[in-house]
């Protein structure tokens, strides 16, 4: 029998290091609870009717058809024993592995504040993107057929809470769609009465950017028509609207779409990982790996992408930890799979180095932030050039040539027109 590998997870991590073992003389089975790769940095675009899913997301299976070591099982692994090397799925079933690679990502925290759940949605599955974009069309129609004043304004107040990249494209991109798309089709109420805030207990949206860009992109969301809340701490959420606290006193906003942005938490597979192997998890959740992004311990074991406490070695520097972003956990799937080989040639295996290029968000249609590392030292630029860099640089990392290509139609289609074409919403 030749080794057995086991990847959980087919997102950027899982992927990357399935197909860095696309030669290797070993049998993979790759297990998602989803029967999709999703690309989630254009998640946004579905949520926001600007994209069809399946333009951002492909069958797993289909991209391993010409991949013969790779079979690809839909299920949802519930618990990891690291004694008989099994783990198993939430039908009971249990599968065999020599060699497991867990790529699990992460979900939505509120923290410790789960009742918020489902009065504000996070944005992190197709799922989650269908039920943001039902609600932020619902709540147009409510409004156009609601004669009382006050009950209008409440439908017609969208709120983002969390003033990361996903917070600020979402914020800009509602804002487009009450003051461009939607003008003209209603008839009782004027779409661009609509009030979008983005709330943020900061005092800048995008922390991972320089001061400079925060700013600017602070600057850009304002000219959109989206109004920010910064330093202002959300206290509850319910089926009516949030309260905040703000250095002005306490605050109430009536909305009935408010969208969860702000709080990000480790797959609960980390926990079963501890209880599994003892191994140690961090504040959010995360599994701490050893510099070869193994367990302690258990060398048989990886994890990466975002479910991974993991530090970048550099030779000659500090180890500084890795950011959960897509090149992070591409790059630690390709180290995971360098380093199974490495085991099974009985070679010392390698520490993870983290290669960064940079952070890049887009606000809106034609601005931009974009934070890039060169050689010759950081390049930062922000505005409409920086907003095409975005777009080129997304098309480019989606898969397929199909998904480039429809992507790109649909954008010069919206972009001359201000339509969003997927606004066809399923009664529930
Ligand atoms: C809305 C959004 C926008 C983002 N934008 C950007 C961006 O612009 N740039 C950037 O670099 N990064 C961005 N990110 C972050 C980036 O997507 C993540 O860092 C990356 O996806 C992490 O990869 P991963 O493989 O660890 O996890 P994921 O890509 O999340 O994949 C995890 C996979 O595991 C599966 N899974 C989970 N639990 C189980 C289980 N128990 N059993 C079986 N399968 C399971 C899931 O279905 C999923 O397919 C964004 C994230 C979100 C949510």
């Amino acid at each position: 029998m030749r080794p057995q590998v086991l990847i959980i997870g087919c997102g950027f991590g899982g992927l990357e290091a399935a197909r860095a073992l696309r030669a290797a003389d070993v049998d993979i089975t790759v297990i998602d609870r989803t029967n999709h790769h999703l690309f989630q940095p254009l998640l946004y675009q579905v949520a926001t009717a600007g994209l069809s899913a399946p333009s951002i997301a492909a069958p797993t299976r289909h991209l391993f058809r010409a991949q013969r070591n790779v079979t690809t099982l839909l299920g949802e692994v519930v618990a990891i024993d690291a004694q008989s090397r099994t783990v198993t799925l939430k039908d009971g079933a249990l599968l065999r592995w020599d060699h497991l690679i867990v790529a699990a990502g992460a979900t939505h925290s509120y923290f410790g504040r789960d009742e918020w759940a489902p009065h504000a949605p996070g944005l992190k599955t197709l799922d989650d993107a269908f039920e943001i974009r039902r609600r932020v069309l619902m709540a147009f129609e409510m409004a156009e057929r609601e004669d009382d004043p006050a009950r209008r304004a409440a439908l017609l107040q969208f709120v983002v809470v969390g003033g990361g990249p996903t917070g600020v494209e979402l914020a800009g991109t509602f804002a487009e769609i009450a003051r461009h798309t939607l003008p003209g089709e209603f008839r009782r109420i004027d779409p661009r009465q609509a009030r979008v805030l983005l709330v943020e207990g900061n005092a800048r949206v995008l922390q991972a950017m320089p001061e400079r860009l925060s700013e600017r992109a602070r600057e850009q969301l304002t000219a959109l028509g989206v109004e920010v809340k910064l330093n202002a701490r959300v206290t509850g959420i319910d089926a009516e609207g949030l309260d905040l606290t703000t250095a002005a006193g306490p605050e109430r906003l009536l909305s009935r779409c408010i969208v969860w942005a702000a709080g990000v938490a480790a797959s609960p597979l980390g926990r079963a990982l501890a209880d599994a192997t003892g191994c140690t998890l961090d504040r959010a959740g995360r599994v701490v790996v050893e510099p070869d992004l193994s367990l302690a311990g258990h060398p048989n074991i990886q994890v990466i992408g975002d479910l991974a406490s993991a530090q970048s070695h550099a030779p000659g520097k500090e180890p500084r930890p890795v950011p959960g972003v897509s090149p992070g956990a591409k790059q630690m799937g390709r180290c995971a799979a360098a380093n199974i080989l490495k085991r099974l040639r009985g070679q010392p295996t390698t520490p993870f180095r983290y290669s960064d290029y940079g952070n890049l968000a887009t606000i809106g249609r034609h601005s931009a932030v974009v934070d890039l590392g060169t050689p010759a030292g950081p390049l930062r630029f922000s505005g409409y050039l920086a907003w095409l860099f975005w777009l080129f640089a997304h098309v480019y990392f989606l898969i397929g040539f199909r998904n480039r290509f429809v992507v790109l139609m649909d954008w010069a289609w919206a972009y001359w027109t201000h339509d969003r074409h997927a606004r066809v919403i399923a009664q529930k």
